[in-house]
């Protein structure tokens, strides 16, 4: 009897020490010490021996049942502290750097041009972007039977709204309720019926700026955006000013730089020409000063239209316009925060 409890003892001790799971010491324990268990199962045949007999193996069963007790807890606490261990935090692993908010290119570029002009004393106004017929055609001079309506491949809304497809008709808004003199600049979304490639997206921003005051002259509009164009571009440019037509200025004239990949040598963004343009302008048309109450007797004043992203485009040598839209990391990490 005692050597076949030593014999458990043994077997016991040594699945204990083998085990490498909670689970597998549970299995263990119910089957040395369960209600069915070898241990158990002895210490149930004690009744029929002799007295004194009993009472060494009884002692010695008991014995043996404390120490296995013992050696699963001591094993069931080793393993639970291997888990915890498991669980820890490494601290060796390097942290995660978290991601840093950025103003996009097209923000920051658009802020630099309104400081251009703000320390000429042009002041920034919003307008909406969802406008009528009338401010974004029909008071800037462009008639129902225009042609030029024709280049706006415009987005209709329901009630005879549409989709500004420029920033002009913000020059309307702001005449219609100020008096001159005015210097105004404004910048935000237009819309036109593109379809997205490398030089035309369905939205784009257009920076539009008007100078309106007695005696404003042609001299200055030219001034006003060269001053512009070596604040944007640098001073090693060149400029030309080409005669153009828009329906809301007249004189019009389309502003030309130096071309910034050849340095005015001729290559494929310049056409071989050395020079791209940067921006329509022109002197107020005397039927836009009509449209909004003002004497163009009285009243002179000069406008220019930019497109944001060309201009971008231009200065960065960014050969896709739809790189400012598709959020890739990797193009927009390349500016500044
Ligand atoms: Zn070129």
């Amino acid at each position: 009897m005692l050597t076949n409890l030593h014999k458990i003892r043994q077997n016991a001790l040594s699945s204990i020490t083998e085990a490498s799971s909670l689970q597998e010491v549970k299995k263990i324990r119910i089957f040395y010490l369960g209600r069915k268990g070898k241990l158990t199962g002895v210490l149930r045949g004690i009744g029929s021996l002799k007295q004194e007999e009993r009472r060494i193996v009884g002692k010695t069963a008991n014995e043996i049942k404390k120490e296995i007790e013992n050696a699963i807890s001591a094993k069931e606490k080793e393993l639970k502290d291997k888990d915890i261990k498991r669980e820890d935090i490494d601290i060796t692993l390097p942290g995660r750097i978290p991601w840093i908010g950025r103003r996009h290119p097209i923000t920051i570029c658009g802020q630099e041009i309104c400081n251009i002009f703000t320390q000429i004393g042009y002041s920034i106004v919003e307008g909406p972007e969802i406008e009528t017929d009338y401010y974004n055609f029909e008071a800037l001079n462009i008639p129902m039977y225009h042609p030029a309506r024709d280049i706006h491949d415009t987005f209709y809304l329901e009630g005879g709204r549409l989709l500004r497809t420029h920033t002009s008709p913000v020059q309307i808004r702001v005449m219609e309720r100020e008096k001159p003199p005015l210097k105004v600049l404004s910048c935000g979304k237009c819309y036109r019926r593109d379809s997205p490639d490398a030089t035309h997206s369905p939205v784009f921003h257009q920076l539009e700026g008007f100078y309106v005051d007695r005696n404003v002259t042609f001299r200055q509009l030219k001034g006003t955006l060269t001053y512009f164009a070596y604040q944007f571009f640098g001073k090693n440019i060149r400029t030309k000013f080409v005669p153009s037509y828009f329906p809301f200025t007249e004189p019009s004239a389309e502003l030309y730089v130096s071309c910034s990949v050849c340095k005015g040598r001729g290559c494929r963004v310049c056409k071989g020409t050395g020079f791209v343009e940067v921006l329509g302008c022109g002197m107020v048309h005397p039927e836009v000063f009509n449209n909004v109450g003002y004497n163009p007797k009285e009243y002179t004043g000069f406008a220019f239209g930019m497109g944001l992203e060309r201009l971008i485009m231009l200065k960065y040598r960014i050969d896709d316009i739809r790189l400012f839209y598709e959020n890739d990391m990797r193009f927009l990490n390349q500016f500044g925060p």
